[in-house]
């Protein structure tokens, strides 16, 4: 008799040569950590995973949101290969559905079973044929497609394929820094690196009391809403009030953002360091605000050696704010907590910001203790995608 599983297919993974077997664990430890006590077994082509019965419909919505996984396949599994037994699993699984039209795909990866591929799709089709009444073939476009799968040990069956997200598995390529605002950008930005395979941790810049504990409850949400694809999310909370109230009180108007931004990315990198990330990831898009043209990248982005990847910064706010609706940031971003760099905005910020006025500007201020000390009160959050959604009442 057969039982239900589901099985999975890597897509961009299985191109991965060598290291096709480090990805594949990093996924398997990935699915373990979503799904509570399922069996799952693997090769180097498929990943086998055999849910409880009544927990069958929510393991399949959870796989939905793992990175690394090209195909979900909802099938069935038996272990004796005898050709009458497989008839009469085909039957028993047909029956229940409803179709007119029909095709039987045959993979046979055990090249010792007694019939070839092309032969078995003939003894199982004549066979549905002579027992289910007004049915066809239909080769080109098949109401139901049977698909079988005649392995060394055990025959599949299946007849559907649900899409994965793709990308990496979380962690298999190391870990980042995203500079989470409560912005809509960079939760979009945080979720396009994690597809890549990239852990975050995200950090948050906050000026109290310029900025309330509701903004930082808005960044919380956004952060537990990425936790769901990067298993749980740590949440780095700087203190940014003295740092920026001193650029205000001493630096010209006009520069306000670009220095701000050189000390977001300084502490920003200090923090990446320390946990042994290896990329900074924000949401900057080229040309939005005057910090965002060319020469005010370059400008900010001269502190530091660590690269800096902009995973929108090519996109229209259109393009992103499509994606922040599908992965459901966008109601939270566009609620109306202030944030700490539109306090400070000054009226006419500089577009072509020129490095060495930075630099002797910042010669104004004792940045580095300053730095130092917000670095040293950070505090530290562990969001689960499961906790409980504080926003929720807001929206
Ligand atoms: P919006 O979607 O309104 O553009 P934003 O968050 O993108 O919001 P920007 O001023 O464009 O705001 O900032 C550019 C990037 O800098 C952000 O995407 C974010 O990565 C980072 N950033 C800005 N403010 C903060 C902050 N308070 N804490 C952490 N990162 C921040
Ligand atoms: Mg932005």
């Amino acid at each position: 008799m057969f039982k239900k599983i589901i099985f999975l297919k890597y897509g961009e993974l299985s191109t991965k040569k060598d290291n096709r077997n480090f990805f594949i664990k990093i996924l398997n430890n990935n699915i373990k950590k979503v799904l509570n006590n399922v069996e799952i077994n693997y090769d180097l082509g498929r990943m086998f995973i055999i849910p409880k019965e009544n927990e069958f419909n929510l393991v399949l919505d959870k796989l939905q949101n793992i990175f690394g996984i090209h195909e979900i396949i909802p099938a069935y599994i038996d272990n004796n290969m005898d050709i009458e037994n497989i008839k009469q699993d085909i039957l028993k699984l047909i029956s229940e559905k409803d179709f007119q039209t029909f095709k039987v795909e045959v993979k046979r990866s055990d090249k010792n079973y007694p019939f070839n591929s092309m032969e078995l799709r003939n003894i199982f089709g004549s066979f549905i044929l002579k027992n289910i009444d007004n049915i066809k073939v239909d080769v080109k476009n098949p109401e139901l497609l049977i698909n079988i799968e005649i392995r060394t040990k055990e025959v599949l069956f299946y007849f559907e394929s649900i899409k994965g997200k793709g990308g990496y598995p979380v962690s298999s390529l190391g870990k980042g820094v995203l500079m989470l605002s409560g912005g809509i950008d960079s939760p979009v930005a945080g979720y396009l690196a994690i597809k890549r395979g990239i852990k975050i941790e995200a950090i948050y810049f906050e000026s109290p009391p310029h900025t309330s504990e509701r903004a930082l409850e808005k960044v919380k949400s956004l952060a537990q809403k990425l936790a769901l694809y990067n298993n749980d999310i740590k949440l780095h909370i700087i203190n940014f009030t003295e740092i920026q109230e001193e650029i205000y009180k001493k630096i010209p108007h006009e520069y306000l953002i670009t220095i701000m931004r050189r000390m977001m990315y300084r502490i920003s990198a200090i923090l990446a360091s320390r946990i042994n990330a290896k990329v900074l990831i924000n949401g900057e898009s080229i040309g939005q605000v005057a910090s965002q043209t060319l020469t005010s990248m370059s400008a900010i982005n001269e502190v530091i050696k660590i690269p800096v990847i902009r995973p929108v910064a090519c996109f229209d706010k259109l393009e992103i704010i499509e994606i922040a609706k599908k992965i459901d940031t966008y109601n939270i971003s566009i609620l109306p907590y202030e944030d700490c760099c539109t306090i400070f905005v000054p009226d006419h910020p500089v577009i072509n910001p020129v490095k060495q006025k930075c630099e002797e500007y910042e010669k104004l201020i004792n940045y580095e203790d300053m730095i130092y000390n917000a670095i040293k009160n950070k505090k530290t959050v562990t969001i689960n995608s499961e906790d409980e959604d504080e926003f929720k009442d807001l929206l």
